[in-house]
């Protein structure tokens, strides 16, 4: 398991300066490349009425939501971005991203994963009117821009950390596999199979998950897709969104367990047709590290970790 900072050895803290100079190096290239994209870099919310409610999504599994008063409302600590991006790029900004602390009580159990930490960051970003293939494709040049840029620029630390070989920079563009084939091929555990065959990244469609990606009613498909990373599992999940309010509220009835109150603001607009199509997707920073850097548990990207279950000083 992670230790705390203080706990370490001179050894440790010299990996940790390295995955530090990963990490570093990836969030200037990722928000330059965004940027670039004339997308707006909005800061982060903390508290808000609503947030993600991470339901049905059967690979969420927490312990507790935090709610708490303030001004006498109550509020919730960000579980993620979303409806805050469709808000904004629905009323404001087009194009958007901004990197979000995300705080998910993991059950404590999953500290064992590896791949799960209770508060992280996401890379999250929106854009009017794409297509999901659209945001594949940026995605993509994002990534094998990002893998190129640190061979070049980090080769002394990646190669510290055993990684500079074994990195590749992947062939554009990714492989896709519908959720449907993977489940006829290996069944329901799809996702570790697929993960230790993959030697790059690539991407799954159509996988059953919140409310607000787009699904077709017709044929069930909805139009979402995640990116997994070999031996190391998923690092981003997106996908087009729904905007009409009566298909949302369809969704949530659906879904029982969602609070149609939390997300008032969101039906009065959709509701008064001010919500317009959108996609985009959120990349989980201290994964997409944690993969380039060849760390054990995702506690090591951080310098005060946040492992399930184990709360330290810092
Ligand atoms: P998983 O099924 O792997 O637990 P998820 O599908 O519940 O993840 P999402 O709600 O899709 O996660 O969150 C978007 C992204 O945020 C994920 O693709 C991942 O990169 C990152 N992420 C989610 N949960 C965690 C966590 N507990 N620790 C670190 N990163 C996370
Ligand atoms: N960031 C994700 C998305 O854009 C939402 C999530 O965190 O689950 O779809
Ligand atoms: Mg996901």
């Amino acid at each position: 398991m992670p230790k705390p900072l203080e706990q370490l050895h001179e050894s440790d803290i010299e990996r940790k300066c390295c995955i530090g100079k990963v990490l570093t190096n990836s969030l200037k290239h990722l928000t330059q490349r965004f940027m670039d994209c004339d997308f707006e870099w909005l800061l982060p919310v903390v508290f808000s009425k609503s947030t993600d409610p991470l339901w049905p999504d059967p690979g969420a599994s927490i312990e507790k939501r935090i709610e708490l008063e303030i001004y006498g409302e109550t509020v919730r600590t960000t579980s993620s971005m979303i409806v805050h991006k469709m808000v904004a790029c629905s009323l404001a900004h087009p194009r958007l991203f901004i990197l979000s602390p995300n705080i998910r009580i993991e059950r404590r159990e999953r500290a064992r994963t590896g791949r799960h930490v209770y508060e992280f960051t996401q890379l999250d970003f929106e854009v009017r009117d794409a297509t999901s293939k659209e945001i594949r494709r940026l995605v993509e040049t994002v990534l094998s821009g990002l893998i190129g840029n640190l061979k070049r620029e980090l080769r002394e630390e990646l190669t510290y950390l055993g990684r500079y070989h074994s990195l590749r920079v992947p062939k554009m563009p990714f492989r896709e596999y519908p959720r449907r084939e993977l489940e006829k091929k290996y069944g329901t555990g799809w996702e570790r199979r697929l993960v230790s065959e993959i030697r790059d990244p690539v991407w799954v469609t159509d996988i059953p998950r919140e409310f607000y990606d787009f699904e077709d009613f017709e044929t069930g498909v909805w139009d979402n897709y995640d990116l997994f990373l070999p031996q190391y599992g998923e690092v981003l999940s997106g996908a087009r969104r729904e905007w009409e309010h009566d298909k949302i509220i369809r969704k949530m009835e659906r879904d029982n367990g969602i609070k149609k109150e939390n997300y008032a603001l969101l039906l009065k607009l959709a509701k008064e047709r001010r919500m317009k199509p959108s996609a985009g997707a959120g990349i989980g920073i201290e994964r997409l590290v944690g993969w380039i850097a060849g760390v054990q548990h995702l506690g090591e990207t951080q310098l005060f970790p946040k492992v399930p279950g184990v709360v330290y000083d810092l």
